[in-house]
């Protein structure tokens, strides 16, 4: 069953590219619009399967270790975290004054896929995920409500820390205390990756209390 979130994330994807090249981009944002109140009861579903970012940033990433050219390193300017809602501020106004003064539609979000192609060849994939990402900065704010979200079982945990090595938005970490690994709701794409390596399967998609 490991397959079925590539086969999920291919078809957006496709769905994605389809509708761009046939300008039919705001039919996307519509989707992403209703993803949002989605995230407010699942969660970041839009995130882990949806985004056509994160779909190519998984192959991206693969090849960035693979040339060794991905580094472990945040660069100073992205850890204050405004930069995701001034980039989102800065898409609209240019989205809104190229319709209104070139009257075209600019392919904003395939724009957004290029950057991400970028910043993924040399930054681990959070970086984007977290500090650059325009849409990450909404889903964060609604996904942070999630009724139902991947939780981790502390009775079970045996702090391994696998998971914390597989989180595409290192929203799972081991407290140092006890041990226990804890998922940040806000931030957690609700993907299958650290459930895929728990070894005491520890981590489910339940109720938030
Ligand atoms: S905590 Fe687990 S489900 Fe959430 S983003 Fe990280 S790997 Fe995916
Ligand atoms: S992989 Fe499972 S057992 Fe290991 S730290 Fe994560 S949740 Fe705990």
């Amino acid at each position: 069953m490991k397959w079925i979130p590539t086969i999920i994330r291919t078809v957006f994807l496709a769905l994605f590219l389809y509708l761009t090249l046939t300008g039919n981009m705001m039919l996307w944002l519509a989707l992403f619009a209703v993803s949002l109140i989605i995230a407010i009861f699942f969660g970041r579903l839009y995130c882990g399967y949806v985004c056509p970012m994160n779909t190519i940033m998984i192959p991206i990433e693969w090849i960035s270790k693979k040339l060794k050219i991905q580094t472990q390193s945040v660069p100073k300017w992205l850890e204050k975290g405004v930069l995701p809602w001034a980039f989102l501020g800065i898409s609209i106004v240019v989205m809104l004054l190229t319709k209104k003064m070139l009257h075209i539609n600019l392919p904003i979000l395939l724009i957004w896929v290029l950057i991400s192609i970028l910043v993924t060849l040399r930054y681990r994939p959070f970086i984007f995920h977290n500090l650059i990402c325009p849409f990450g900065a909404l889903q964060k704010l609604f996904g942070g409500f999630a009724v139902f979200s991947k939780k981790v079982d502390e009775t079970t945990c045996i702090g391994c820390r696998k998971c914390e090595k597989v989180c595409p938005s290192i929203s799972i970490n081991v407290n140092s205390d006890n041990k226990k690994a804890v998922i940040s709701t806000n931030i957690c794409h609700q993907c299958t990756n650290c459930a895929d390596v728990c070894p005491v399967s520890a981590i489910n998609y339940v109720k938030r209390k």
